[in-house]
């Protein structure tokens, strides 16, 4: 049962265009197959190539560079609508966006742009972001990849743990120390595949099963100095930045999720007979799914105005950051709401409520956990004294 979604006045044609080109692209092509493919555990690659032929995977890449050129609103509400559909189809179109094309555009050379994004816009290529290790998450300053200077560029060794995309990916954003110990060190590249370079097994994981997550090896990969994305030293301020924008997509994951989650409660709800009646007659069922569309409002509303500060040109890590930790704890509970609402069906693998609580969980741990968003929020508000 659709549940109308609030959003602010004043959105573009454009970003109406898109939303809506999404929801029907969703609800038509990946809606359908969702609970199959999960159970299979099957990354839809020929879905993604397909969101790449009708703009939505390179969504916020420009005219110039082969792609639409909508912005960070557009991409949240696509987001939204295909996490209401598949939590793991919108992985894909979210890390092309906001993790690959987006270092890209902000860092990279016009060489660079040229040579990646026109690809990266139409589905030819899909793209990772390497920058977490399997000691190195939250603490992304202590990371350990190396890359040797070899005079012609750098040879990378090191280890990079849960890349999205990872097993599909054709175009490589890595984090790598070219220097000291600590924050400055530490540079961007992108690369192509090539020697040196192994990709893990898929690893297995609580939910998103149509989502590739690999651990990649690197061992004296070589990258060109034509491979530098932005000045040397610069990329952990690079890879921060680059979160800033991808938390608001996660935001707009989870919403999706909670979404999904909302409508699948009110339509059992609505049908399920229990003692003479549907059970949405009871207090007991009907005012925790209530309390939970009210979340969903405000969780939206915080994604989006988030997503609006950053098309503004304005700040937006600690909105962000509100809109993901907010957001994502909604998605949680929804899916929470959902499986209670279904009773003993939405503890079974015949509705979706059970994939819901899988997928919901991830919006709370990538692109930042919630401690590390309840972190960026109070160095907002206390500066350096919550350093
Ligand atoms: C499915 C999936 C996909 C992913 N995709 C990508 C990707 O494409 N690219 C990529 O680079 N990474 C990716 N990640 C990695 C993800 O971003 C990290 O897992 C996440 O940032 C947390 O890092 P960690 O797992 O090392 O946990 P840790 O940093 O070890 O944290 C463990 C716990 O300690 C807490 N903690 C740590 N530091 C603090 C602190 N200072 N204060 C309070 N609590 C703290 C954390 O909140 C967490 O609860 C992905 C992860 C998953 C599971």
């Amino acid at each position: 049962m659709p549940v109308e979604p609030a959003v602010p006045a004043g959105l573009t044609e454009h970003q109406t265009a898109a939303w809506e080109l999404a929801r029907e692209f969703a609800q038509n092509e990946v809606a359908p197959h969702a609970r199959e493919w999960n159970a299979a555990h099957r990354v839809p690659v020929e879905v993604f190539r397909r969101l790449g032929e009708i703009g939505l995977l390179g969504l916020t890449i420009p005219e110039e560079y082969g792609g639409p050129g909508l912005d960070a609103t557009s991409l949240a509400l696509v987001t939204e609508e295909l996490a209401r559909a598949d939590a793991g189809t919108s992985v894909a179109v979210a890390v092309q966006n906001g993790l690959v094309a987006s270092p890209i555009l902000r860092a990279g050379n016009e060489e660079q742009k040229r040579e990646w994004l026109p690809r990266l816009a139409s589905g030819e290529l899909f793209g990772c972001y390497a920058l977490t290790e399997p000691d190195a998450g939250s603490d992304t300053a202590s990371l350990r990849t190396r890359a040797e200077a070899t005079g012609e560029g750098w040879r990378v060794t090191g280890n990079k743990m849960w890349i999205t995309n990872g097993g599909i990916a054709d175009v490589f954003v890595i984090f790598a120390r070219t220097g000291d110990p600590g924050a400055k060190g530490i540079s961007a590249m992108v690369s192509g595949p090539g020697d040196g370079l192994s990709v893990g097994a898929e690893i297995p994981k609580l939910g998103l099963h149509t989502s590739s997550t690999v651990e990649l090896a690197f061992d004296a990969f070589p990258v060109p100095r034509s491979g530098l994305l932005g000045a040397e030293g610069e990329g952990l301020k690079l890879a921060l930045a680059t979160l800033d924008g991808g938390r608001i997509t996660v935001a707009a994951q989870a919403v999706g999720i909670a979404r999904a989650a909302l409508e699948l409660a009110v339509s059992y709800a609505t049908d399920r007979q229990a003692f003479g009646g549907p059970i949405a007659r009871f207090q007991g069922v009907h005012f925790p799914v209530a309390e939970i569309a009210a979340q969903i409002d405000a969780a939206r509303l915080l994604t989006l105005h988030a997503a609006q500060l950053r098309d503004a040109g304005r700040p937006h890590g600690a909105a962000g950051a509100k809109a993901k930790l907010f957001a994502s704890n909604v998605a949680v509970r929804a899916a929470d709401v959902c499986v209670q609402t279904l009773g003993g069906y939405g503890y079974s693998a015949e509705y979706d409520a059970e994939r819901y609580y899988r997928d919901a969980k991830i919006t709370e741990i990538y692109e930042g956990t919630s401690q590390i968003q309840r972190m960026v929020i109070a160095r907002d508000l206390f500066g350096g004294a919550a350093r």
